[in-house]
This record gives C-alpha cells, structure tokens and sequence, in this order.
C-alpha cells in the first residue's frame, strides 16, 4: 500500500521521532503549525481515527496515553496542548493514515 505514514513506520521514509512504542509512533510534523506539533500514528494502518474505534477502541487510547506522555517529554504538559484527529477531506485530513496532532507550544488562537 502506498501510504506516506506506513512508510515512516517502517523506517522506508525518515522523521524526526520523538517516541516509538508497541504500538505507536510519534514524529515531528514537517511543517509545523505551532512550536510544538507532533503526530502520533498507530503503527498498524487504519484510514482514520474513526476506523481505528470500531475496530480497536484501545488502540484510541494508546494515541491518548502516547501525545499525553509526549506532552510531558517536551515540557508542554503544565502550558497545555491541544489533541486533533482531522477525519475525512471536508475535516482537513490530507494523510489518509490516522493520526492525531499533538499542538503546544503558544496560546492557541481558537
Ligand atoms: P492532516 O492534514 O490532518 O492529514 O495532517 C497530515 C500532516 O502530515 C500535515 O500536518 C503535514 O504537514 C504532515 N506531514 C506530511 N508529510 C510529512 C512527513 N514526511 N513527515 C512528517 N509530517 C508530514
């Protein structure tokens, strides 16, 4: 399958990883939005975070307990952060692999 994220779990493309679990992955966005914007990615593809819940509810909770604990690795817990899934075109989503954005870093604007 052609997938730009599957291929960043597999190591085929590079990233800036910031942690690599069981399960899941968590990388630096290549054109980040705020100072702190990391995605966490489950390792095994699913088209989105909708399709991750029907089919594995524990695995959401993974990419939860993961940004949270990369949040504490970047310091960012106390400030506050924000947790996106962009799901289907109308809802931003360009990557058709799930994954959930990590934002931090500044006062958000909304
Ligand atoms: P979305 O628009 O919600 O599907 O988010 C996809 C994100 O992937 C965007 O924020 C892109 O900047 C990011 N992105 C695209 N290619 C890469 C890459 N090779 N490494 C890291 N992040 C990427």
């Amino acid at each position: 399958m052609d997938c730009l994220f599957c291929k960043i779990v597999s190591g085929d493309i590079p990233a800036d990883v910031v942690f690599d679990g069981e399960r899941t992955l968590a990388f630096r966005d290549i054109a980040p939005k705020a100072p702190v914007h990391i995605l966490v990615v489950p390792k095994v593809h699913y088209p989105d975070a909708a399709t991750v819940a029907a089919a594995d509810p524990a695995l959401v909770g993974e990419l939860i307990t993961t940004a949270g604990q990369v949040a504490a690795d970047q310091g960012v817990s106390e400030g506050g952060y924000r947790m996106i899934f962009n799901t289907g075109a109308d809802g931003g989503q360009t990557v058709f692999h799930a994954h959930l954005h990590l934002l931090a870093g500044t006062k958000l604007p909304w």
